[in-house]
């Protein structure tokens, strides 16, 4: 049964943003009449924008899902409405000596799509999601959004691990690994359910890559992220059964109890069975008056979320309660039903304000969470903007598939977030995020390639896979992309 994935559109939802009165950027209807489309390929559907055209800058300034958008200027956009249209454009690519650079969402932190001289295939509008609920998997397209996904499967009763925020696509998530919902007892990443995936060589060739056929190209598409050398078109998924019910408790500490957090949380990890997801996070605290003074502004969050039938939820639920670190907690939220379409609409909650803006990433894994946690407090309390957050995911299940090419993992994830408005606070928050990397990294193990800033801190990328995984890489990018067709992860030699 084919669903076009789009149950909320990209430009459907900036607009509902623009509704809660959430800065976005602008999404214009792209007008290809002044371009010269006819050139690039016999399918009339393109749209197309080359460096100059009026409906250019309109066009990159949207490709991204934040609001600065960085200086690089690709020659020409280009957004097929089909898939039969790819191997055209790639031809026409290679004819004028271009490099293809793509887009499925724009939500890469480091705007990987956005390479200088390059053609953007910009794959926005390739959403739709076939479920086939007898074999329970579904082929999917890369620009369907995990809002989507979760709402077309759950009118079958299935699920799947998705990005923790609606409009985050599938095609970078799952390309990059995709830590997503209930990610330890889902797969270890969310690219450990995909099956198979559809891929455009640099030639034009269209092939299927599973385990068995074309199983190094299958391997590298499975976490090698931003320098994957293909155009992926389809993705086959495993879906797992909806989870019986979703439940969650969240304990709220002052920011001055964040070693008693951080101890709890490492406690629950063992206390959890895996169907329970871990989390926290160290935010502002949107209910204090901002004026008000002499009281802690920040605060930090512990939250375990438990997919499982109701007594055996409420049973886990309860007994992490018993933890003797809640007496520092100032308010709590205990066994609150949920659900995933629920948790979806909540990603974007204005209220929290931690979304839209701009934007800036580093993480880390970590076996030294609480020493992590320590050098990141002050840091943390002297940040300029009170949009700026922290995650913190612990791993418990860090068995990693031998056919995939996401290698690096630790015992915890920290993802530092850095969210403002202000362009006129970009090189303050740049500072800052120079700042955090400086304490955190000697105490990491390894970073995860969906969320490093590559162009800025290009060693960043080589830090997410094991050196054998790595070697592997590099070796496929020369059997597959001889060439450098395939825009390359930036500042790579050989
Ligand atoms: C608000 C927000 C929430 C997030 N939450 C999570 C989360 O919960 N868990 C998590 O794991 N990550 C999360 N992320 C990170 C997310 O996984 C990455 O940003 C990911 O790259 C987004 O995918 P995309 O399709 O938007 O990628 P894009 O930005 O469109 O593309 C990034 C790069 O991936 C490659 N690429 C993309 N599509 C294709 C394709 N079809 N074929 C070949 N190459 C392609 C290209 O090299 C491209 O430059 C989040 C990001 C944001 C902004």
């Amino acid at each position: 049964m084919n669903e076009v994935g789009n149950v909320w559109t990209r430009r459907g939802f900036v607009k509902a943003l623009s509704a809660l009165s959430i800065a976005g950027n602008s999404i214009l209807k792209i007008n290809a009449a002044d371009s010269s489309k006819e050139s690039w390929g016999r399918d009339s559907g393109n749209e197309l924008a080359e460096r100059g055209n009026q409906n250019y800058e309109p066009w990159r300034q949207s490709a991204a899902w934040q609001a600065r958008v960085l200086p690089r200027f690709p020659d020409v956009l280009v957004r097929p409405d089909q898939v039969r249209s790819i191997p055209d454009i790639l031809e026409n690519a290679s004819r004028r000596g271009k490099v293809i650079s793509i887009k499925s969402g724009g939500h890469n932190v480091s705007e990987a799509f956005l390479r200088d001289g390059s053609v953007l295939l910009d794959l926005g509008e390739l959403q739709d999601i076939d479920v086939d609920p007898v074999s329970q998997t579904a082929w999917i397209q890369p620009a369907a959004w995990s809002y989507s996904l979760v709402n077309v499967l759950a009118r079958y009763g299935f699920a799947f691990p998705v990005s923790h925020c609606a409009s985050v696509p599938m095609g970078g998530y799952l390309l990059g690994g995709g830590i997503g919902y209930n990610h330890d007892n889902w797969g270890t990443v969310a690219s450990d359910l995909v099956l198979a995936v559809e891929v455009v060589l640099a030639d034009g060739q269209t092939v299927v890559a599973t385990r068995d056929k074309h199983s190094d190209l299958f391997w590298a598409a499975r976490g090698a992220g931003i320098g994957f050398f293909g155009v992926i078109t389809r993705f086959k998924i495993k879906l797992v059964s909806a989870p019986p019910t979703v439940i969650e408790s969240s304990y709220v500490f002052p920011l001055s109890a964040l070693a008693d957090a951080t101890t709890m949380l490492q406690d629950w990890v063992s206390l959890s069975p895996a169907d329970t997801e871990l989390m926290m996070l160290l935010a502002h605290d949107p209910t204090i008056d901002k004026a008000a003074r002499g009281i802690e502004t920040k605060m930090c969050v512990v939250r375990a979320v438990t997919f499982a039938e109701e007594q055996a939820a409420r049973a886990t639920l309860n007994s992490l309660a018993n933890h003797p670190a809640i007496k520092h907690a100032v308010f709590d939220n205990r066994n609150v039903t949920t659900s995933l379409e629920s948790m979806q609409i909540a990603s974007v909650d204005p209220g929290m304000g931690l979304g839209y803006g701009r934007y800036a990433v580093d993480t880390i894994w970590t076996d030294k969470l609480p020493q992590v946690m320590n050098m990141i407090l002050n840091h943390f309390s002297n940040t300029n903007s009170a949009r700026t957050h922290i995650v913190v995911s612990p791993k418990q299940n860090r068995e990693l598939s031998s056919d995939s090419s996401f290698s690096m993992v630790g015992n915890a994830f920290v993802g530092v977030y850095a969210v403002w408005d202000d362009p006129l606070q970009d090189i303050s928050t740049d500072k800052w995020m120079d700042g955090v990397r400086k304490l955190i990294h000697p105490l990491s193990v390894g970073q995860y390639i969906n969320e490093v800033d590559a162009f800025n801190n290009p060693e960043s990328v080589q830090n997410c896979f094991t050196l054998e995984a790595w070697k592997k890489l590099r070796a496929l990018k020369k059997i597959y992309d001889p060439n450098k067709f395939f825009a390359d992860y930036p500042d790579i030699t050989g």
